[in-house]
C-alpha cells in the first residue's frame, strides 16, 4: 500500500532524526526512511564536541549557526530525556587548548581575541597551572588555554534519542529500507521510490549524509541531470577515532591540541581522534590511523598510552566543495538537510528549526550561504 505523509525524510542520521523530531513536535506528519538502523554512520562515529575545533577558520554565518544551535542544544537534551528516558550527556566539561608550538601560542592569541570578540570566556593558563587542573597533561606543553563554557554530548544516543522522540509524537520511523530515488510529477518532487515502495509526501528532505549527493544522482528521471547542483555533490571524509578505557575522573575537561583532541566521558571512556582522509566510502580502520592517533594520545597524555583500546572505528564526515552545510529548496518539493562536515552533531537541532520554517513558509533567516544552488567556491 502507498504510504502517504506532510513529510518523507531521506535518511537517519542525527541530522533527519533531529528534523523529524522537530517537525513532529510541530504537529506535523512525518516518515523518516533509513536504509540501516538509525544514527549508525558519521553520527555514530563522531566525538560529540559542541564546538567548531577552529572556530575562527569559520564564517560568521556559521558561526552564527553555531551559537543558535549551542543553546537549543541544553533544553533538547533535557526533553529527550524526559521524553525518552536516553540521556545524551550533554556536560559542560570545557577544553583545555593545549600549547606546545610557537604556532600555538599564535592560534591561542587569535583564539582568545576571538573567544573575548563573541563575549565567550578564554582564560590563559601557565603550564603548572594546566596540570594542576587535568595532571595527565604531558610535562612538555608550555601552556594552555581554558575554555570552561564548551560542552559534549553522547553523540551516539542523540539521533536514536531525536527518533524515539519523533515516534512518540507520530512519526514513522522506517529502518532497514533504502530510499532508491525520487518521485516527481509536474515539476514537484511528491516522495521517494523506497525498498518497502512508494511514499509520497507534499515535502521531502533530503538528509542522507555523504550519500546525499550520489542519491541525488540516481533519482532516476529525466530531472536527474539538473537537480544535483555542485553544493549537494556531498563527498566522504574519513574520520578514524579510538577509544581508550580508563578510571572515571582521571581526565575531566576536553583536551585540543593541534587538530587532535581528547574528549573524556563520564563513564571513563576516553575518545581520541581524528584522522580527516578523503579516501571514498571506505569506513576502513587503519594502521596508520591507529598510528597517527596513537602518537597524538602520547604527545597529549603520556600516560594515557598504557590504557587499554576498548574499541577502534571510522566515519564518513559528509562535506560539500566549500565544506558548509546545504540547508534549503533544491526544487518545489524537495529540500536538503545535508553536508554538515565536521559540525552535524552541533549543528543538528537548528538545522531542525531551518527546516521547520522553510516547510511553514516562514522567511526571515539569512539562508544565502547555505543554501544547496549556491554558487560554490572550491577551498
Ligand atoms: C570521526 C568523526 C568525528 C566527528 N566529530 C564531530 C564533533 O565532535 N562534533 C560535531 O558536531 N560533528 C562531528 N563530526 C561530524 C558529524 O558526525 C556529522 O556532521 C554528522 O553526523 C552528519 O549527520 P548526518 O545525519 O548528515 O549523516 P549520517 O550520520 O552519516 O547519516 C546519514 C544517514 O543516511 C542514510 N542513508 C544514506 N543513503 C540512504 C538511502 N539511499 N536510503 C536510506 N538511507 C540512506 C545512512 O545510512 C545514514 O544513516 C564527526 C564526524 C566523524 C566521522
Amino acid at each position: 500500500m502507498e504510504r502517504t505523509s506532510d513529510v518523507l525524510i531521506l535518511g537517519g542520521g542525527i541530522v533527519g532524526a533531529a528534523v523529524a523530531e522537530r517537525l513532529a513536535r510541530d504537529g506535523l506528519g512525518v516518515t523518516l526512511v533509513e536504509r540501516g538502523e538509525i544514527g549508525r554512520e558519521a553520527s555514530w562515529a563522531a566525538a560529540g564536541l559542541l564546538t567548531p575545533v577552529h572556530p575562527w577558520r569559520y564564517p560568521e554565518s556559521l558561526l552564527h549557526l553555531d551559537a543558535e544551535s549551542f543553546a537549543l542544544w541544553g533544553p533538547l537534551a533535557e526533553r529527550l530525556r524526559d521524553e525518552t528516558g536516553i540521556d545524551v550527556e550533554m556536560r559542560r566539561t570545557g577544553l583545555l587548548n593545549v600549547i606546545e608550538s610557537d604556532e600555538d601560542e599564535r592560534e591561542a592569541d587569535r583564539r582568545v581575541a576571538w573567544k573575548r570578540a563573541h563575549g565567550e570566556r578564554a582564560e590563559r593558563l601557565s603550564a603548572a597551572d594546566a596540570r594542576r587542573l587535568e595532571p595527565l597533561l604531558a610535562e612538555t606543553i608550555r601552556g594552555a588555554l581554558l575554555l570552561p563554557d564548551l560542552a559534549q554530548v553522547r553523540n551516539h544516543r542523540a539521533a536514536p534519542a531525536f527518533a524515539a522522540a519523533a515516534a512518540r509524537r507520530g512519526a514513522a520511523i522506517v529502518e532497514r529500507t533504502a530510499v532508491l530515488g525520487l518521485i516527481h510529477q509536474d515539476g514537484r518532487v511528491v516522495g521517494a521510490v523506497t525498498e518497502a515502495g512508494p511514499i509520497r509526501a507534499a515535502t521531502t528532505v533530503l538528509a542522507a549524509g555523504a550519500w546525499s549527493g550520489g542519491l541525488l544522482a540516481t533519482a532516476g528521471d529525466s530531472a536527474a541531470s539538473t537537480i544535483c547542483p555542485p553544493a549537494l555533490r556531498t563527498t566522504p571524509t574519513r574520520g578514524q577515532m579510538m577509544l581508550l578505557r580508563t578510571a572515571p575522573g582521571r581526565l575531566r575537561h576536553m583536551v585540543l591540541a593541534g587538530g587532535e583532541y581528547l574528549v573524556p566521558r563520564s563513564d571513563g571512556r576516553i575518545l581520541a581522534g581524528s584522522t580527516v582522509e578523503d579516501v571514498g566510502f571506505d569506513r576502513s580502520v587503519t594502521s596508520a590511523g591507529v598510528a597517527a592517533i596513537g602518537a597524538a594520545v602520547a604527545r597529549m597524555a603520556p600516560a594515557l598510552a598504557a590504557a587499554p583500546i576498548e574499541r577502534m572505528w571510522a566515519g564518513l564526515r559528509p562535506d560539500t566543495p566549500d565544506h558548509l552545510p546545504s540547508i534549503g529548496w533544491v526544487r518545489p518539493g524537495l529540500l536538503a538537510a545535508t553536508g554538515h562536515f565536521r559540525s552535524g552533531i552541533m549543528l543538528a537541532p537548528v538545522t531542525g528549526e531551518i527546516v521547520l520554517d522553510l516547510v511553514r513558509g516562514r522567511t526571515g533567516r539569512d539562508l544565502g550561504p547555505f543554501d544547496p544552488l549556491r554558487v560554490v567556491a572550491v577551498v
